[in-house]
């Protein structure tokens, strides 16, 4: 399943907040074996989130939306989601029933606009904070406050799945430019993808879909090059 992460927020593009969101589901995407192709961070700009959305909808099997949620002036994501999908923003009454049985929240507490989302979607819930999120096709639209993201992505990581690479690192002591012919006849000979992550020195990271290739692999170069501990 090819996925693309979407992050809204001008402190983002600022670089106030660090994007700790776009790494958390980078990470947690990848454990269950979505391939994310896609992290793009937009402003707070209800055209650009449109845009943007309605481009990735239809080109990715899923696309994971943060940040932007609440009632302020804004937060406009919803509205975008909305735009992407031509379809209005409406009070949803299922989310609305929820904020008040579950949330202990009256109507009248809420500020205006807090249970509104695209017509048709899907609510989900938020058990840590209050701005609802939703599900439209085959888009998801979670809080930026990061624990309330990772509480309502929980609620729908089953819904995120394909094949989970088994991935093996070594550091290596050499120069990135001694070790080009080897990476590529590690790439001739086993079925593993090479990633070569320069620093003070190179971590290799060997990935496949069969354990056993990346262990040969990374054995083979490990035996002809100076590894060190990490
Ligand atoms: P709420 O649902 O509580 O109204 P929200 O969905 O409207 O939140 P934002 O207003 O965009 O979220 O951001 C809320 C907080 O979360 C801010 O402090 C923001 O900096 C932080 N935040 C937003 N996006 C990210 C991100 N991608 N990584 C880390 N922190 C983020
Ligand atoms: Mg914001």
């Amino acid at each position: 399943m090819r996925v693309a992460v979407v992050t809204v927020g001008d402190e983002l593009l600022a670089g106030e907040t660090v994007n700790t969101n776009a790494s958390w589901l980078g990470e947690r995407l990848t454990a269950r074996g979505a391939s994310v192709e896609r992290v793009v961070t937009l402003p707070d700009r209800e055209g650009d989130i449109a845009r943007t959305v309605n481009e990735y909808r239809a080109e990715y099997d899923a696309v994971v939306v943060t940040g932007g949620l609440g009632p302020t002036h804004d937060d406009l994501t919803m509205a975008g989601v909305a735009a992407a999908f031509g379809v209005p923003l409406e009070r949803n009454e299922e989310a609305l029933e929820w904020l008040e049985a579950e949330g202990g929240y009256s109507n009248e507490d809420l500020a205006r606009g807090t249970a509104d989302l695209p017509k048709g979607a899907r609510p989900l819930h938020n058990e840590v904070g209050v701005a609802p999120g939703c599900v439209l096709g085959s888009v998801y639209v979670l809080p930026g406050v990061p624990g309330e993201m990772k509480a309502m992505f929980e609620a729908v990581v089953d819904e995120f799945e394909g094949t989970v690479l088994h991935v093996e690192a070594v550091t290596v002591a050499e120069p990135e430019s001694a070790l080009v012919e080897r990476f590529e006849a590690v790439r001739d000979r086993f079925d593993v993808t090479v990633g070569s992550y320069p620093g003070e020195n190179v971590t290799v990271r060997l990935r496949g879909e069969d354990p056993e290739e990346v262990e040969r692999a990374l054995a083979w170069l490990a035996e002809r090059s100076e590894t060190v501990e990490e």
